[in-house]
């Protein structure tokens, strides 16, 4: 987060760069573009050619929501791939009960008609596992009339949504590139646990509210199902999980996915209760679950592999929790404390943990913050030099601008890319050359990209790099 709050400052303070400087940047402009248009070619013929393990292992991943009404078991259905998260229909005896309603409404719409086709009995009620839009959104394709259907949710729903913030602007922006949403089609692998491009067709319109709630947990007989609802704290303070004992079929929201799990989300969010996330994930696997559905990728079935699934889940959750707080007290710095803290092997390598969505480090950012806020322990960030003033000093001590470009442009070369960024951020925080200090930077950012395993990562990194193209091509 620290990081990318100071390329946006950089940035930002070179699109607010005075009028000369823009002008020379212009007159640059023609020799950049061509450079750029010379990089695009090369970035994507270099993808084609032979993609990143990384990216050959994120577009393998897309298999997972491959569009498909899901038939679990008899009375289970899962729509998978038809909007970026899953809705599910259970068949009761004089009714059905809906989990989770996609995003938009008309992709909503076209799962609900496939529903009415499976089963033609009243929806008799709807369970949001957590108020996230991409699971709210679409409500009224599967309801007639709200006043006859029990909308179910905790007490809380939806309170800590991104428009309730006072910084929803930047919110935003950050969102539209965890997302990729601006970015060219060619560009999109996936969102890492949804497909890369999600319906538009009236996102959100289909909302309808909650009229009923529960604190901890309630258990309902609905058209004839039993059903018991748990609150479980994760990826939202609403979180709940569904468990149906009849059916023996589990509803995880999003606390379980086919990836390690999102414990921080880059676009910005509050935090994540990551020991009770890890929490709800071990008092789901006390049930004896057959079949799992997930808020997104595919459902599973067969109680071995739910078992498993469930138990590398939350000792993996479990486990970077209780390593950052060791750390921590051990008086590690926040860096420290990112670089200390790693998967056991035995997790590593689980195809249910793969950083598809989520990574460890920001997970770990993410808690030590939580517990201590911004200042890391380490005298020397009391009062840090401002940043151009450490660009400044830094750059004396590579022996000038120049030096620090060469050794820009040998990072470059090298694949040093993360190093690259850094230098180069130095150089901008001074306005040394911008026009070829941010053509490298643009490098720097797809050829990272072109090797990142996390979807929100690769996708930020693109849209940043187009939004810098994009300025600096503007005159003004
Ligand atoms: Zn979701």
């Amino acid at each position: 987060m620290m990081k990318s709050n100071r390329n946006q400052e950089v940035f930002k303070s070179f699109i607010k760069a005075d009028s000369l400087m823009r002008f020379s940047v212009f007159l640059l402009g023609i020799i950049f573009l061509q450079a750029c248009q010379n990089f695009t070619e090369g970035s994507t013929l270099s993808e084609k050619a032979g993609d990143h393990p990384n990216i050959i292992k994120l577009k393998g991943q897309s298999a997972e929501f491959t569009p498909e009404i899901v038939k679990l078991n008899e009375n289970v259905y899962v729509a998978v791939g038809y909007d970026g998260s899953n809705a599910s229909m259970v068949i009761g005896v004089d009714g059905v009960v809906i989990i989770d309603a996609l995003r938009a409404l008309g992709a909503a719409e076209k799962v609900a008609e496939q529903f009415r086709e499976i089963s033609r009995k009243p929806v008799k009620a709807l369970i949001y596992t957590h108020g996230h839009e991409d699971h709210t959104g679409g409500a009224s394709a599967f309801i007639e009339d709200s006043k006859d259907v029990q909308i179910i949710a905790r007490v809380g729903f939806k309170d800590e949504l991104q428009e309730h913030s006072p910084v929803e602007p930047i919110l935003k922006q950050r969102n539209a590139r965890q997302f990729g949403r601006d970015l060219l089609a060619k560009d999109v692998i996936n969102r890492g646990v949804g497909p890369g491009n999600t319906s538009s067709d009236r996102v959100g319109k289909g909302y309808i509210a909650p009229n009923t709630t529960f604190n901890d947990s309630v258990f309902l007989t609905i058209a004839g199902i039993d059903i018991e609802l748990y609150a479980a704290n994760g990826e939202t303070n609403d979180a709940l999980f569904v468990w149906i004992p009849g059916l023996e079929t589990l509803f995880t929201g999003d606390n379980y996915y086919k990836s390690f799990p999102n414990l921080y989300a880059i676009r910005g969010s509050q935090y994540r209760d990551v020991k009770s996330w890890g929490e709800s994930i071990q008092k789901m696997n006390t049930f004896p679950v057959e079949y799992l559905v997930p808020g997104h990728t595919r459902p599973l079935s067969g109680n071995a592999a739910v078992h498993h699934n469930l138990e590398n889940y939350s000792s993996a959750i479990l486990s970077v929790y209780r390593q950052t707080i060791d750390a921590m007290n051990k008086g590690y710095t926040l860096q420290q404390t990112v670089d200390s803290v790693r998967l056991a092997d035995s997790l590593i390598n689980q195809p249910n943990l793969q950083e598809f969505y989520g990574s460890v480090p920001w997970g770990v950012r993410s808690i030590f913050l939580h517990y201590v806020g911004w200042f890391d322990g380490n005298p020397t960030n009391l009062y840090p030099l401002s940043s151009r003033q450490e660009a400044k000093y830094i750059i004396e001590l590579a022996g000038g601008e120049s030096k620090m470009l060469a050794q820009l442009n040998e990072a470059v070369k090298e694949g040093k890319y993360q190093w690259g960024l850094q230098l180069a951020d130095y150089l901008l925080q001074i306005d040394f050359e911008p026009t070829i200090v941010i053509s490298a930077k643009i490098k720097l950012l797809r050829n990272l990209a072109a090797q990142q395993i996390n979807a929100p990562a690769r996708n930020y990194y693109l849209a940043y790099s187009y939004e810098m193209e994009k300025n600096s091509m503007e005159p003004n």
